[in-house]
């Protein structure tokens, strides 16, 4: 009891990096990398009360910022090296400490991440994470690169995290291993990294699914300059979330609900078994969707008929 900040940053944050490249970590004013190449640089902040309930354990609260912004850099297809993070707390608890900081460089250094500094102060929580890693010369995903008549893909499964959610917030407790499956999508999401990797030169625009696949998609038809039609009978739905919700409901946590941290790229439809071989030695899958149009906005189908899905994806001010 008592720390003060130094003492805090020492016992939780410092530790010895591998990465060569990183000349000044912990410690000095600023940190200091050596590298040359394209730097890919996102920042991600979570706020107790916004983006966590106040009574989340750190455990929980560490490995989800690092994963937003791990999640980021995927879609990119860049690799990421380097971060920082801005902590602000309103007192110091070693319990919240000590799983914050667990988890978070448990995750860290499956990614090869090395966190190089950052800040901490006192006021109501908010955790911020900068994330640097690097990516190669005209090989960088964005969400311009979209075409006319390219095949939407989605990895993994939809709705998952926006389900585990709903059943943390009424307080369902984990009665069987879909239960807990879907709360642990919620609650550590995994993020694309080494799919978004090898996408590069394959992928033509992507994104990672952190507002809900209606927005997400739409941020690529806006910056593509073009629309897109989807099939939601082809939405990759997981067992455990169709096991607990009605069909119907499961598509609409698909379309709509945030933080699968899944990614959605596009590519041209003469791809599909490249893109199959690429991610199935990450053991990933990825599904065709739909396809982009010429038409602008995001257009729905159910068998066979276009319809309108309940409501929109995760908007921070209305
Ligand atoms: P300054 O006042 O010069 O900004 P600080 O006293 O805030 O420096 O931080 C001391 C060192 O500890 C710096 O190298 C900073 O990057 C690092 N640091 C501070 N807070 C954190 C944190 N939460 N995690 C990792 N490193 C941190
Ligand atoms: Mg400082």
């Amino acid at each position: 009891m008592g720390q003060d900040e130094f003492q805090v940053i020492s016992k939780y944050f410092r530790r010895q990096t591998k990465d060569s490249a990183v000349l000044l970590g912990i410690g000095d004013d600023a940190a200091v990398v050596d590298m040359s190449g394209p730097i890919v640089v996102t920042t991600d902040t979570m706020v107790s009360g916004v983006h966590f309930q106040n009574e989340t354990s750190g455990d929980v609260v560490g490995y989800r910022v690092l994963a937003a912004n791990l999640s980021d850099l995927a879609a990119m297809g860049a690799e990421p090296r380097w971060c920082t993070l801005a902590l602000t707390l309103g007192s110091i608890q070693d319990e919240w400490l000590s799983g914050f900081s667990t988890s978070f460089f448990d995750l860290a250094d499956q990614h090869g991440v090395s966190l190089i500094g950052g800040d901490l102060t006192r006021g109501p929580l908010v955790v911020t994470v900068q994330l640097f890693g690097v990516g190669k010369e005209d090989c960088l995903l964005t969400r311009s690169g979209g075409n006319v008549d390219d095949q939407i893909y989605v990895t993994g499964s939809l709705g998952d995290s926006a389900a585990g959610l709903s059943l943390i917030k009424k307080g369902i407790a984990d009665v069987s291993d879909e239960h807990r499956f879907l709360k642990n999508r919620f609650l550590r999401p995994t993020p694309r990294v080494s799919e978004g990797l090898a996408m590069r030169g394959i992928a033509k625009a992507a994104i990672d699914i952190s507002d809900g696949l209606l927005a997400d998609l739409g941020h690529i038809c806006e910056s593509s300059g073009c629309g897109a039609v989807i099939d939601v009978e082809r939405l990759p739905l997981s067992t455990e979330l169709l096991a607990l919700f009605p069909s119907e409901v499961a598509q609409t946590f698909a379309l709509n609900g945030g933080e699968d941290y899944e990614l959605c790229f596009t590519a041209s439809p003469d791809d599909g078994t490249a893109i199959e071989q690429r991610l199935e030695s990450l053991g990933t899958k990825a599904y065709a969707i739909g396809h982009l149009v010429d038409q602008p906005g995001v257009v729905c189908h159910r068998a066979g008929k276009p319809f309108i899905p309940a409501s929109t994806g995760y908007l921070h001010f209305t």
